[in-house]
């Protein structure tokens, strides 16, 4: 079994149902098991169109014996059961399921990149990502989730606020 770590993401009503019934669907995936699920945190939307509504993110802990390809389709079935319609980029969605880590594997390829590229970067995916599975480390940055959130954290406390968009633009100094 391979542990996985899951981002969810809503921020078109109803928000917490659906992110409830994503992680239902993803418990009841076949050859998978559910070992942790996040609190529900609330954050602004980064780079989305304007008007576009809170998020509500988490994410979950899995252990699967699905390749990252077969997972990759079973989370796209689970957005398009929860009325998720692809749009233009960052468009408002009902449901985002995000692969972020697949064991330590590295995979860069058209329609799949894992780590996910951006997660690092993004406290929404970073605090629910680290709580669920803290001790996973990123074969990238050769750092483990815990590690990644509190240099965040630390980052963040000594960072003069610039703006109130509460996104910071900067990534870690790592490459
Ligand atoms: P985003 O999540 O970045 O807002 P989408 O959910 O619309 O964007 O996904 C766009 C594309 O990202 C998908 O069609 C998928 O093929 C690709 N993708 C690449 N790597 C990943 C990953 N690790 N997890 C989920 N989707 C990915
Ligand atoms: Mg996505």
């Amino acid at each position: 079994m391979i542990p996985v770590v899951v981002a969810l993401g809503s921020n078109l009503p109803p928000r917490r149902e659906t992110l409830l019934s994503g992680v239902r669907a993803l418990a009841h995936l076949p050859d998978t098991r559910l070992l942790a699920t996040s609190a529900l945190r609330e954050t602004a939307p980064l780079d989305a169109p304007p008007g576009s509504g809170p998020f509500l993110n988490g994410a979950v802990l899995l252990h699967t014996t699905l390749t990252p390809r077969e997972l990759l389709e079973r989370l796209q079935d689970i957005e398009r059961a929860h009325g998720r319609a692809r749009g233009a980029p960052n468009a408002p969605r009902t449901l985002d399921l995000d692969l972020i880590l697949y064991g330590e594997l590295q995979l860069h390829d058209d329609d799949l990149i894992v780590p996910h590229p951006r997660a690092h970067e993004r406290d929404f995916v970073l605090e629910p990502a680290a709580d669920v599975a803290g001790s996973l480390r990123h074969p990238g940055l050769d750092r483990t989730l815990a590690q990644l959130r509190d240099a965040r954290r630390a980052g963040a406390a000594s960072e003069t606020p610039a703006s109130g968009t509460g996104g910071a633009e900067t990534g870690g100094s790592a490459p």
